[in-house]
Order: structure tokens, then C-alpha cells, then sequence
């Protein structure tokens, strides 16, 4: 098999794998009519489900492939939230993935006052700590606002995962699963934390989390 039968299949290998996760956020009601969005960055430019597409009912063949300028290669007209991606690809080497949401409860949250805009929600499981560590929000940008990428790249050279106020979550990951799995942990652990709004609560302690740090090698 030649090098470039190989990239083929593997470019054919990702598009179902996106068409599969994108089925999975809808189904399980992570996103509602055409919102969220989707990308894998390939070897020679990245994947982005397109404008105006339900992730629950993508085609294959449709998905937008993007150079690493931006520019459409082939598909439909890429999500309007395509810089989103980019300002995070651009500042994260390691990211091989990235799913952006505006799933209820972090949605929720990212209207909520005075929050800790280095770390917006606390650190109540273990899990939640692993998979996404810190999560500083960015300023509220109306849609389309190139201002936005700037803000996104600042905090994503540091972290793997922002929140953007009045919106919703940006997460990237090492593959497309480790983001998928990461916003869905984020959505959980976003219920707990209005569920938990003026109970008193015990998140985990600045020692816990320097444990959890050096045990599993994490970076945040
Ligand atoms: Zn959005």
C-alpha cells in the first residue's frame, strides 16, 4: 500500500469517527439544531463539520476539510466558528482535536456572575481534574467577533479547555475521543456545580490536587 493510499484511509478513518462521536453528542441531547462543532487536525490540514449541519445527521463526504491557512479544500462552507478552532490549533502543537458545545449546563454556567475567571468551576471530582484541569473563561464576544480568537488564543497556550462567556466550551484533546470524553466530563461536573450552588460545599484541596498532578503527569 503507498503512502498516500495510507493517508487516504486514515482521512476516511477520521470522517467516520467524527460522523460516529457527532451522532453520539446529539443523541444523548449535548446539542440542539445546527450548534457545535467539530474538528480533527490531519497531516495536511484539518476536518470541521460544516456550517448549518446537525451534528446528529453529518455525511462523510460533506465535512469540510480546511488547509492550515483557513482556506476551504473541499466540502460545504466550514462552521462560521471555524477560527475558534484554528486560534486553538495554532496554539496547541499537541492538540489533535477539538469539540466546541453549547450543551446546557456549561452554557449555563457561562452565564452565571462572578465567576473565578482563571478557573471557573471548582474542582469537585477527581475526574473533572484529570480531564480538564483548569478552565478560564473568556470575555463575552458577539459571534463572528475576530477579537474572540485572540482572547481564546492568550488562555489555550496554557490550557486545554476555555469556556466562553454567554456561549460555551471549547475543548481540544490529544485525539478526538480525549475531547469528546473531556467537554462531556466538563458537562457533568457543570451540572454538579449548580446543583451545588449554595449547598456548602467540599471541593477537592489544593494537596489532592497537586497528588492527582504528580501521579497521572498532568500539566495545568
Ligand atoms: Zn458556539
Amino acid at each position: 500500500m503507498s503512502a498516500l493510499v495510507g493517508v487516504r484511509l486514515d482521512e476516511a478513518r477520521v470522517r467516520d469517527e467524527i460522523i460516529a462521536f457527532g451522532r453520539s453528542i446529539f443523541d444523548r441531547g449535548l446539542t440542539a439544531g445546527s450548534s457545535g462543532n467539530i474538528s480533527v487536525r490531519l497531516a495536511d490540514g484539518w476536518l470541521l463539520t460544516p456550517t448549518n449541519a446537525c451534528l446528529g445527521r453529518l455525511d462523510p463526504g460533506r465535512i469540510s476539510k480546511l488547509d492550515f491557512d483557513g482556506k476551504l479544500v473541499s466540502g460545504d462552507p466550514p462552521s462560521k466558528e471555524a477560527f475558534l478552532h484554528r486560534a486553538m490549533y495554532e496554539e496547541r502543537s499537541g492538540a489533535a482535536a477539538i469539540v466546541h458545545l453549547h450543551s446546557t449546563y456549561s452554557a449555563a454556567v457561562s452565564c452565571v456572575s462572578d465567576l473565578d475567571e482563571s478557573n471557573c468551576i471548582p474542582p469537585l471530582t477527581a475526574y473533572y481534574v484529570m480531564k480538564i484541569g483548569r478552565l478560564p473563561l473568556i470575555p463575552y464576544f458577539r459571534p463572528g467577533d475576530p477579537a474572540l480568537a485572540e482572547a481564546i488564543r492568550i488562555r489555550a497556550r496554557r490550557h486545554s479547555a476555555v469556556l466562553l462567556a454567554n456561549h460555551g466550551p471549547v475543548v481540544s484533546g490529544t485525539s478526538l475521543e480525549a475531547a469528546a470524553y473531556a467537554i462531556e466530563e466538563l458537562e457533568e461536573t457543570a451540572k454538579l456545580f449548580l446543583l451545588l450552588r449554595n449547598i456548602p460545599t467540599r471541593p477537592l484541596n489544593d494537596e489532592q490536587i497537586e497528588e492527582l498532578k504528580s501521579v497521572f503527569d498532568l500539566a495545568f
